[in-house]
């Protein structure tokens, strides 16, 4: 069985930056499942596991336009402190979820706080950042109906409702 739209697949990952610092891994816990051809990953990810059979291993450098997406500076801005009156103990590394004005949130991060202003990040951790994935293929399987319907993997090693 091949890597495919509607499959199962479970892999195991070591995700580093350009400097070879690991940023997240699989290793020490269960690999990674998703549904193919849901978005579940990243997009540069989702297209070099297509095809890819069990037992398969590859390393491949996403770019962030194909990861999570390229830095916009618009998405750094300093507020008043006002604006975090009603958190005890603020301090930077932080991270609030903020209303977008598509009825959707985004995260920001407290990246600088001076007397009287915060200055605050929405671009995601990982934006800008080329993403080098080291991949093993352990186990693909068919979705259920309701997996597909959903656009997830459930059960044990999944997303459970
Ligand atoms: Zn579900």
């Amino acid at each position: 069985m091949q890597v495919a739209k509607h499959k199962v697949v479970a892999f195991d990952y070591t995700l580093q930056d350009e400097d070879g610092e690991t940023i997240d891994t699989s290793q020490g816990s269960d690999p990674l499942s998703y549904l193919h051809g849901a978005d579940n990953i990243v997009p540069g990810l989702e297209r070099e596991l297509e095809g890819k059979v069990i037992g398969d291993q590859f390393k491949v450098a996403v770019q962030p336009e194909d990861g999570y997406g390229t830095r916009r500076d618009e998405l750094r801005q300093v507020v008043a402190i006002e604006n975090f009156s009603e958190v005890d103990d603020l301090q930077v590394g932080m991270q609030f979820r903020m209303p977008t004005d598509d009825e959707d949130f985004v995260v920001i991060t407290v990246v600088e706080i001076t007397d009287d202003k915060v200055t605050v990040d929405g671009n995601h951790a990982l934006a800008g950042v080329v993403l080098h994935f080291d991949v093993t293929i352990r186990d693909i399987r068919e979705a259920s109906e309701e997996e597909i319907e959903h656009g997830h993997v459930h059960g044990p090693d999944g997303h459970t409702h």
